[in-house]
């Protein structure tokens, strides 16, 4: 078993399949002089064997859930070889996707076991798509989501709500989950390096309740699991649900159970994590990282990677300098 210094059980481990990208998210895609930090050569990245064997020593260690993300994780050539593969493990196999390539991949996410994806879309209007992602895709995302839930697959939907960007949307997407069965997963605006946060961008969980509430009445609250990142909503009546990640104003990390692989094989103890431990070197070195994995895990902080006060985004410091693509998000 994997149990961090505050008696946190671990046994959900996400990785990040490559640092790049399709999309330019303008919440995500660094300012240019973070693209080098970004971009993993191939000889650096983990191949396929490798993300297999480091993921089972991790399921050796009670990992029983693995997501994987990016990056775009279905730019990745090899994505159903993978998908496959570690589908074999025990494990709840799932994928965080921005939804641009899930008809390639549909077949395979059946044969590996997917049953949940998750698709990020931040706006349901083509002109606004195309200003948040710089991409012309509105409708091949949206034919994909529908895809996805003709073929039977829980869809969550990710949207980051940003002030002045998509906030106007709210209430679109509430609606969306009335009638059909997306789970509308709203998640504030968080800050990572070069991606201009500013406290002013953010809308946060009270705001986004008020919204939806002003407009479709009392909402009614769902229950939430030990470990959910989410507050559980519904419209009453709804198909789908909807919930909030409230990262920032109300921080989740008491029930946190996720760990993290960089696609070029550094384990992090927590998305904000200031430190990382090399896991792909030692192992190709023929080195045990199971005591490596322990020993990253002994210095997980209680709360958002050891970061507080709430203008704690504002401060970029040198040892932050992986981007949300880079450390797999
Ligand atoms: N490419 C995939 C995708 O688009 O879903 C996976 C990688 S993406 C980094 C994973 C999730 O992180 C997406 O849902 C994205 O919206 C979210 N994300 C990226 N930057 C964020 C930020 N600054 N604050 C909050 N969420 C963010």
């Amino acid at each position: 078993m994997l149990v961090d210094g505050f008696g946190r059980v671990h046994d959900y481990l996400r990785i990040g399949l490559t640092d790049r990208c399709n999309y330019q998210c303008l919440y995500c895609l660094p300012e240019p002089e973070f693209h080098q930090g970004c971009s993993s050569h191939s000889g650096d990245r983990m191949s396929a064997e490798e993300i297999v064997a480091i993921a089972s020593q991790f399921v050796s260690l009670g990992v029983n859930k693995i997501r994987l993300t990016g990056g775009e994780p279905l730019i990745r050539k090899d994505a159903g070889d993978i998908m496959l593969a570690l589908g074999r493990l025990p494990v709840k196999l799932t994928l965080t996707t921005n939804g641009s390539r899930i008809d390639h991949f549909i077949d395979i996410m059946h044969e590996a076991g997917v049953k949940s994806v998750n698709v990020s879309l931040d706006s349901l209007r083509k002109e606004n798509f195309h200003r948040l992602t710089l991409r012309d895709d509105f409708e091949k995302v949206k034919s994909n989501i529908d895809l996805l839930i003709a073929q039977g697959f829980e869809v969550k939907v990710n949207m980051v709500v940003m002030n002045g960007y998509n906030d106007h949307e709210v209430v679109d997407f509430a609606k969306w989950s009335q009638t059909q069965p997306v789970h509308i997963r709203y998640i504030e605006f968080m800050p990572f390096p070069g991606n201009r946060w500013r406290p002013e961008k953010l809308i946060s969980l009270q705001q986004i309740l008020e919204m939806i509430e002003g407009d479709s009445g009392k909402l009614e609250k769902l229950d939430d699991g030990p470990h959910d990142t989410t507050r559980k909503y519904r419209i009453p009546g709804g198909k789908g649900t909807l919930a909030v990640i409230s990262t920032m104003s109300a921080p989740f990390c008491d029930g946190c159970n996720r760990l993290r692989l960089t696609a070029d094989g550094k384990m992090r103890n927590c998305l904000f994590s200031k430190t990382e431990t090399d896991l792909l070197g030692p192992y190709r070195n023929g080195t045990d990282i199971v005591p490596l994995i322990r020993q990253c895990l002994q210095g997980k902080h209680r709360q958002l990677g050891g970061n507080s006060g709430p203008e704690w985004g504002l401060h970029e410091t040198e040892e932050q300098r992986r981007t949300m693509m880079g450390i797999g998000g």
